[in-house]
């Protein structure tokens, strides 16, 4: 007798996914089972359901709302039918992937003051999945491995010392059962490392520094020993720098693990290097074995980086033509603005040209692989102010770029934004709240505002396509400002990106012909993906404005169009006729009460506010759209503004208590600047509607 049991759905394993299925996921489209979706990092899907000739009929097919209104990174995985992402503050959830029942939700209860050890939002940029897990990194340090059918924690490691302000906002990546997992914090005093977990007990298998620490205690690796040869002064005093955030790629046929690094602590290299020595591995590509992390090879981007040029932007890997010769390729375009092709065997660099502005540089020489640096950029040694291009926003940051097979080209989300590096006189590292970098920046924005709207006029974002064969552009995408989605491509000739206006779009992969869009109610920068399920291809996109763009340069950030954090699931579909409900709330107007504090009160409070507010409220207190915009706070007129700023009553929304560093005198010299600000931008306000 022949027995047919069909199994309910519920009981189906979830996220069944190994080592088999992620080496063949290029040939399993229905499935997106990595952050970018293969171990290349392609992040192109051969399914072309949707293409360009029907994608005009492209609808909404469901979204979900999410618990958070901070920025949102994260590119969802689906496995067989259901959708896992991560949101803000490291939270996760399952979802019916057809239908967008929610199956399971979990929160790690990140404590929400660490808010001032993030630089860049409260973000998270994915979830791992692996043999019925699905494997988080937190803000606050750990690893969590969760059970992929009901959402409950397996094991939770910290990755991390607590005394340090060290973060994760990394998808994590699992490769031969090991989780493998980088750290955030390139300004806070912190040592850059890599790790590896082992998937079902979650003990550490290996651990890759990146920089070498105190040469009076014993190397952890020859290579380190190496490194520390490149270091001059007392560099392990503030850590050094290079830190993992993001790129990590994997060619199973080499069996090399691909990981990039971040600038160095601090920026300046004379405060951290004595200005000597490349100090490896900052702004590195390095090569290591996947099951020991032992280290292979090498390529240093930028040697002595002070500009905060990440090497930790997406990898790509592929196969390409390269002058009539078949090459195994890993290909970046980093912060700096070159987009780099090296032989992943071995790091040789085969072209690196530029992909937007640059003057920071004129080239990168073949030959040695080291940039040919304008003398003028190295602030340190000239001790004058730079106006780099690119700078530490980047040519191209984590928003994920596409590699499509089907047209040989690498789409590049492109901001052109530069920025201006002052040199101190003084280094002293910066305490709780204060960021090595941006201090400078951030009281620099001019007060008068037609010389802000002047700077706003000069920041550019555009989709590059390039020609990773010919090492050259082939055409570009223009939009209205920077800071906009990840990509994806598809083999239905397709590219999708969500931008900083507000809006999803499609646009044909060869050629950039814009065919469709739908508007977001928010700014998107997540990479979009794309699966199927029950033979109806779906795309799926994080939409939720946010990350350092919006927090740090605030109304510049409205370039592109004024937005503010709508946190959501986007899922489109043929046909699709779901609709977002109508957008509530408008702002707040321009109501400060009066003020009367003396100039030097007004000063003191503005240089407390430069050092130790502005890296989330932004120079001039506007929030992006993100945070509350402090002009038109309640709190200004209020004795609640001291429960906030000293006492932390809002710490549970990431507003931590600053009565480390600031008194209550201090704390009220913040809020006079902060209402003058107010009323000057008041009597702005009223001078451009008057006729
Ligand atoms: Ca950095």
């Amino acid at each position: 007798m022949l027995l047919v049991v069909a199994w309910p759905t519920a009981f189906a394993a979830r996220a069944s996914v190994d080592a088999t299925r992620l080496d063949h996921a290029a040939s399993d489209p229905a499935n997106w089972m990595s952050y970018g979706r293969t171990y290349d990092e392609q992040r192109f899907s051969p399914l072309a359901q949707i293409n360009a000739d029907n994608v005009r009929q492209l609808g909404l097919a469901w979204y979900a709302d999410l618990d958070t209104n901070r920025g949102q990174e994260a590119t969802p995985l689906v496995v067989d039918g259901v959708l896992y992402i991560s949101t803000a503050w490291s939270m996760v959830k399952a979802y019916e992937a057809d239908t967008g029942k929610l199956i399971w939700a979990f929160d790690p209860k990140v404590p929400r003051e660490i808010g001032p050890d993030i630089c860049c939002d409260a973000v998270n940029r994915g979830v791992a999945v692996w043999k019925g897990r699905v494997y988080v990194g937190t803000l606050d340090g750990r690893l969590i491995a969760l059970d992929a059918a009901t959402g409950t924690p397996q094991w939770t490691v910290q990755t991390t010392d607590r005394s340090k302000r060290i973060t994760i906002t990394q998808a994590p990546r699992v490769v031969k059962d090991r989780v493998i997992i980088g750290m955030s914090g390139g300004e806070y005093n912190v040592r850059g490392y890599i790790s590896a977990y082992d998937a079902a007990s979650g003990k550490l298998a290996w651990r890759f520094f990146t920089v070498p620490g105190d040469p009076s205690q014993p190397f952890e690796s020859p290579i380190m020993a190496k490194a520390a040869r490149t270091w001059s002064g007392e560099w392990w005093k503030l850590g050094g720098g290079g830190t993992t955030w993001d790129a990590i790629a994997y060619d199973p046929d080499l069996d090399l693990l691909y990981f990039g690094t971040d600038n160095g602590d601090p920026w300046n290299a004379k405060f951290r290097s004595d200005d000597r020595g490349d100090n490896l591995f900052l702004t590195s590509i390095i090569a290591v074995r996947p099951e020991t992390g032992q280290y292979v090879w090498h390529y240093q981007l930028v040697p002595g980086d002070e500009w905060d040029f990440s090497a930790t932007q997406q990898i790509v890997l592929a196969d390409v033509r390269i002058a009539g010769k078949l090459r195994k390729v890993l290909m970046q375009a980093p912060k700096d603005g070159f987009f780099y092709v090296l032989d992943r065997r071995t790091g040789e660099l085969l072209s690196a040209k530029p992909f937007t502005v640059v003057n920071w540089a004129s080239g990168i020489d073949l030959r040695s692989g080291r940039p040919i640096e304008n003398p003028a950029a190295r602030y340190s040694r000239t001790g004058k102010p730079w106006l780099s291009q690119p700078g530490a926003m980047g040519g191209h940051s984590w928003q994920p770029m596409s590699y499509s097979p089907a047209t040989g080209l690498v789409y590049i989300p492109t901001n052109e934004a530069a920025f201006p590096y002052t040199p101190e006189t003084v280094f002293t590292a910066k305490p709780r709240g204060m960021n090595n970098g941006l201090d400078k920046l951030a009281g620099d924005l001019p007060p008068d505002p037609a010389a802000r709207l002047q700077i706003a006029a000069g920041l550019k974002g555009y989709v590059v396509a390039w020609n990773p064969a010919l090492a050259k552009e082939a055409w570009r995408i223009d939009l209205k400002g920077p800071w906009n989605g990840g990509v994806l491509s598809t083999a239905g000739n397709l590219l999708f990106q969500g931008n900083a206006s507000g809006e999803f779009a499609a646009y044909r992969a060869d050629s950039g012909e814009r065919l469709w869009s739908l508007p977001t109610q928010t700014g998107v920068m997540a990479g979009p993906m794309t699966y199927e399920v029950g033979g109806v291809q779906y795309v799926a996109v994080l939409a939720g404005w946010g990350g350092v763009f919006p927090l740090v340069a605030g109304e510049l950030s409205e370039k592109s169009g004024k937005q503010r954090n709508v946190s959501r699931l986007l899922v489109y579909k043929l046909g699709g006729s779901a609709s977002l409900p109508v957008q509530q709330g408008g702002e707040r107007a321009l109501d400060p009460p009066a003020e009367t504090a003396d100039e030097d009160t007004l000063n003191t409070g503005h240089a407390l506010y430069a050092n130790f507010c502005s890296d989330c409220h932004g120079a001039r207190a506007h929030g992006g759209g993100v945070l509350p915009d402090l002009r038109t706070s309640g709190l200004l007129g209020s004795d609640a503004w001291f429960d906030v700023v000293l006492d932390g009553a809002l710490k549970a929304n990431g507003m931590a208590s600053f009565a480390n560093v600031l008194d209550h005198r201090q704390a009220a010299a913040v809020r006079s600047w902060v209402i003058s600000l107010a009323r000057a931008d008041k009597a702005a306000e009223a001078l451009t509607q008057s006729p």
